[in-house]
């Protein structure tokens, strides 16, 4: 007899129940029978999802259940780890622990509800009314506010005075139906939680590797030597990810390195532990590069075959003082025309074989790299020169060819105005050893949210369309003349040059916009594309309404005051709103940022004359959608019961209003209505579009017979896309994503599928569905030498059988190029190669890394002698300068972190994790805490040029005193969970305190190095 999982367990439990009672010789057979509990889990049933907070994406099993009352609907009672999930393998962190009781929150809300001008509450309001207001409202400001042309003529139909922020923890599908809606009204501050998080890495790693996604897997790490880990705590904050370092430490006998300001949980489980100050990261790496150089450990056939070690750099680009050749200090930026090879008279880079040339680039890195001596690392950092030397000798050791090593890093690194630079010296250290492609190495990324890679593919950011193309911008008035500014040329014959493909991603999502309205003839509807003469980013943004000149807001699944810098600046941008609409299934602060709250928010609610829209939503156990964990897998997941009262899915929600106000349109007209009435929006429901429909529309269709190169049809018209490489720019193919083409096809929904068959070193292709392409190991082809040989037989992915590649993943590369062929891994590089050298337009602030300051620092002069201290390239706006502290005033460096029981704001709602951790607090060093008079468990005031917060003080040893530059210097670390809503004690927002300026090159603000003053209360 064949039993079920339940099946079994319900007799084996009556078995062992049984057989016990009668060992004790009593218990008659019927008492018996009343004592067996029943298994919790009989009749429940069984949904499949995925943790909602970090970007791990462990899978779950939710358990619901009606009350057995007629017609009930089920409730979720019970949620565990999946145990068939390759990297979760049924754990659960105390995070995702806790999700049923985020599911059941007391902060969930039920029902729409309005607050009035100048009101001090909130009433309720239905559906109808809400969603009538709110078109009403949007077409009346489009109308009146809406650019057709700029002062030049430009076409250019953007809107300004309404702007978006799209969630980060809803589905693909919820970003989809997000960037239809707000792209067709012309809105350009369109952004999401990438520009508070991982904006930098994108910055970083796709101009040095091509991609700016994480490289590896969470499984991958296991194969490491070294892990290293700075910039991020991943044992606090992907605590279920963090068991892959420790599979690596115990199975693989990895050395462990942690690199951060605090003894934090990962260091406590590490080999090796090194302070350093929080936003001298950069010195630290480009240290590593010049002890990499001088000490000749590089493993140099990879770095001469594989990176752009060997190219020439033209002779008018130079570097002094601390600034590149071609700055303007009056604009804040660089003509960057100098940042270029030396070309042939073919127009190819000249390269350099043999590295004599003095101006290859590896020549002038090691000349750049040069003043990053141990000594001056040490003087900068604060990390003592020993610990330092012991970190590069580590990491130097991986540059043998059958050694690799793996950098994970998080926030640590992004939240700087240098961040970008930061992890692209990383990139480099590890292009130098050779770990790029490795099984083992790479780059990983530790994303936060848990699908805030999903919402960066989707392009849900100010400047940028889906699949990492880019908006096109005032002075790309025609279609050829933006496809010929954004579509590369081949720097070296024969290279693959993946983006010269960009006319067929950019035509396939035109038709996916604008269905048939896209035509030959319009340019594919080119001209309804907001066109940008800046960008619109968070800060920007906030800036501008802070000034007056934003009317509405849309926050979904968002909660920018908490999130944003300098809390009560964001406050004041948002009291000069006429109306914002907020999209969550909790109850926020921003939704409530007009009451007044006391010292947590003192606010005059009187005097605040925005109206509000408090519109509920589901969570992601109430939907069905996919989201993209931090490995750039797609993750289908299922409901497992309706959201509670009246909330609805977010689709529903957009889908409402967005049907409102096109049939607004229709009747009035308006000001540019095409966009919005030719936006293709031919869901079976219009107002309630359902997942699976938009998530083929994300993968693509054939519009007409796709042939090859013999004629022969390989997709019929009508059938889902296998895959991007069959997409035309005639028309004929329609794409909204083209990295996700191949999600679902006509196989089926490849993001559901569940075979978790390792293929070699942990490699699970069967399990979900990974962009690009299915592969899991990005850059694979790098891990072999240029003959096609591994460079290390026990890591070998992929290998050539003669006629193509093929293996345990998914080759990095075309199959058919044979090894010899001269064809290089980097594959979406112009040059086949990666990049030490980023000149061009890639980056902001330098085609090398410089270590600049903080904006707010301790350090008055620089170690490096006379150089520009801060990043001349980060922007800066006027009203901010006065909001900047200097370290008389405010002698110690603050930086913010997570601690593993709460994420972010959200789980300060769930009563399990409000318990853990019921209190605000900061944590101070047991010498400061000396020197100031403080014990633990005292009341404390941190305050900053921009506000202050009060919290119990937490006094460790793991915030040492450091010296920098022959000064004691102190830390303090500020969580930043708590605030004035949610099931834990009311606390103050940590962002309060930091200042509001970002990332030369994305805008993400410097959260992790500020300067404060602490006192005893
Ligand atoms: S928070 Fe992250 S590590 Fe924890 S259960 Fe959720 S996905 Fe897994």
């Amino acid at each position: 007899m064949a039993l079920g999982r339940r099946e079994f367990l319900k007799g084996a439990g009556t078995c062992v129940g049984g057989a016990s009672a009668i060992a004790l010789g009593f218990a008659p057979p019927q008492a018996f029978a009343q004592e067996t509990r029943q298994y919790k889990l009989l009749r429940a049933k069984e949904t499949r999802n995925n943790c909602t907070y970090c970007s791990v994406g462990c899978g779950l099993l939710m358990y619901s259940l009606g009350d057995g009352a007629k017609n009930a609907k089920p409730s979720i009672f019970h949620i565990e780890g999946d145990p068939d999930h390759p990297v979760s393998r049924g754990s659960l962190c105390p995070k995702g622990a806790g999700l049923v009781d985020f599911i059941h929150s007391e902060g969930r809300l039920h029902y729409p509800s309005y607050r009035a001008p100048g009101s001090k509450e909130w009433t309720r309001i239905s559906w109808e009314d809400a969603t009538d207001r709110i078109a009403r409202l949007l077409k009346d400001d489009r109308d009146k506010n809406f650019i057709e042309k700029n002062e030049k003529g430009e076409t250019v139909n953007r809107w300004l005075s309404t702007g978006m922020l799209a969630s980060s923890a809803a589905s693909n599908e919820t970003g989809l139906l997000d960037f239809k809606f707000a792209r067709s009204l012309g809105i350009l501050a369109l952004d999401c939680q990438a520009r508070l998080c991982h904006g930098p890495t994108v910055s970083a790693l796709a101009p040095t590797l091509g991609r700016g996604a994480m490289t590896n897997n969470w499984v991958d790490i296991k194969n490491a030597n070294v892990v290293l880990i700075m910039g991020g705590n991943p044992a606090e904050a992907h605590p279920v990810g963090f068991k892959w370092v420790m599979e690596a430490k115990i199975r693989n006998g990895a050395k462990v390195m942690v690199v951060d300001p605090r003894f934090n949980r990962s260091a406590a489980v590490a080999d090796f532990y090194a302070p350093i100050r929080a936003g001298s990261d950069g010195a630290f790496l480009l240290g590593v590069i010049n002890y990499l150089l001088t000490h000749d450990k590089i493993q140099h056939e990879y770095v001469k075959s594989y990176t752009n070690a060997p190219f020439v750099v033209r002779e008018d680009f130079s570097f002094h003082e601390g600034l590149f050749s071609g700055y303007d200090a009056e604009k804040r930026s660089y003509d960057k025309s100098s940042w270029a090879y030396d070309r042939d008279a073919q127009g190819y880079a000249v390269v350099d074989p043999t590295l004599q040339n003095p101006r290859c680039v590896i020549n002038l890195l090691r000349e750049h790299a040069a003043r990053y001596t141990p000594e001056v690392v040490a003087q900068i950092t604060g990390t003592p020169e020993q610990d330092f030397l012991h970190v590069c000798e580590t990491l130097a050791a991986t540059s043998a060819p059958d050694l690799t090593s793996t950098i994970l890093f998080a926030l640590g690194w992004t939240h700087h105005t240098n961040g970008t630079q930061i992890i692209r010296t990383a990139a480099m250290i590890q292009l130098l050893l050779g770990n790029v492609g490795m099984p083992g190495g790479g780059l990983n990324a530790l994303r936060g949210h848990s699908n805030i890679q999903g919402y960066t593919d989707l392009g849900l950011l100010s400047l940028r369309l889906p699949g990492y193309m880019n908006l096109p911008k005032d002075s790309q008035q025609t279609l050829d003349g933006y496809l010929q500014a954004v579509t590369p040329h081949a720097d070296e014959p024969g290279q693959v040059n993946y983006w010269h493909n960009t006319p067929k991603f950019f035509v396939s999502l035109m038709k996916t916009l604008w269905g048939d309205h896209a035509t030959p003839a319009n340019n594919w509807g080119y001209d309804w594309l907001p066109k940008w003469d800046r960008s619109y980013d968070m800060l920007a943004y906030f800036e501008m309404m802070h000034q007056g000149k934003v009317n509405g807001y849309i926050a979904q699944g968002f909660n920018p005051l908490a999130a944003m810098p300098d809390k009560n600046r964001m406050r004041d941008a948002l009291s000069k709103l006429r109306f914002l609409v907020t999209m969550d299934p909790l109850d926020t602060e921003t939704s409530n940022f007009w009451q007044n709250e006391g010292t947590f928010n003192d606010v005059r609610s009187e005097d605040i004359q925005t109206e509000v829209f408090r519109l509920p939503a589901s969570c992601f156990a109430e939907e069905n959608g996919s989201i993209v964990n931090s490995a750039r897998w797609l993750q289908w997941h299922f409901e497992g019961a309706r959201p509670p009262g009246d909330a609805w899915n977010d689709g529903h929600i957009i889908g409402t209003i967005f049907t409102k106000l096109r049939a607004l349109y229709a009747k009035e007209g308006g000001v540019c209505p095409e966009p919005v009435l030719n936006m293709q929006w031919n869901y079976k429901d219009p107002e309630d579009p359902t997942p699976e429909e938009v998530a083929k529309e994300a993968n693509g269709y054939a519009l007409a017979d796709i042939t090859d190169d013999k004629g022969h049809v390989v997709v019929r018209r009508g059938e889902l896309l296998p895959d991007f490489s069959v997409m035309k720019d005639d028309g004929s193919t329609a794409s909204y994503c083209w990295i996700f083409a191949g999600s679902w096809t006509e196989a089926g929904n490849q993001m559901a599928r569940r075979d978790n068959t390792d293929t070699g070193l942990g490699t699970t292709p069967g399990w979900a569905w990974a962009w690009p392409a299915n592969r899991r190991i990005l850059y694979n082809r790098a891990s072999l030498d240029v003959q096609g040989r591994p460079w290390d037989p026990k890591r070998q992915i992929i290998a050539w059988d003669g006629q193509r590649w093929g293996g345990g993943d998914v080759p990095d590369y075309p199959v058919t190029s044979p090894p010899n062929s001269g064809v290089g891994p980097f594959i979406m590089h112009s040059e086949g190669v990666g990049l030490l050298f980023a000149g061009g337009d890639k980056l902001a602030d330098g085609p090398f890394p410089e270590h600049y300051e903080p904006t707010e620092t301790p350090v008055l002069a620089s170690a490096l002698g006379k150089t520009a201290l801060r990043n001349p390239a980060a922007r800066f706006y006027a009203d901010e300068k006065p909001r900047m502290g200097d370290p008389a005033q405010y002698p110690y460096v603050a930086t913010t972190y997570s601690i593993t029981e709460l994420f972010r704001h959200w789980t300060k709602h769930s009563r399990l994790n409000a318990i853990m951790q019921p209190e605000q607090f900061v944590e101070i060093g047991d010498k400061l805490a000396g020197k100031l008079g403080i014990n633990a468990g005292d009341m404390v005031r941190v305050s900053s040029h921009r506000g202050y917060i009060e919290a119990k003080a937490v006094v460790t040893k793991r915030l040492k005193r450091l010296n920098v530059m022959g000064k004691d210097l102190d830390q303090v670390g500020v969580p930043c969970h708590w605030g004035f809503k949610g099931a834990t004690r009311k606390g103050y927002l940590a962002n309060t305190l930091t200042p509001a300026i970002g990332d030369a090159n994305s805008q993400t603000p410097e959260f992790k190095a500020f300067l404060v003053n602490v006192e005893k209360v």
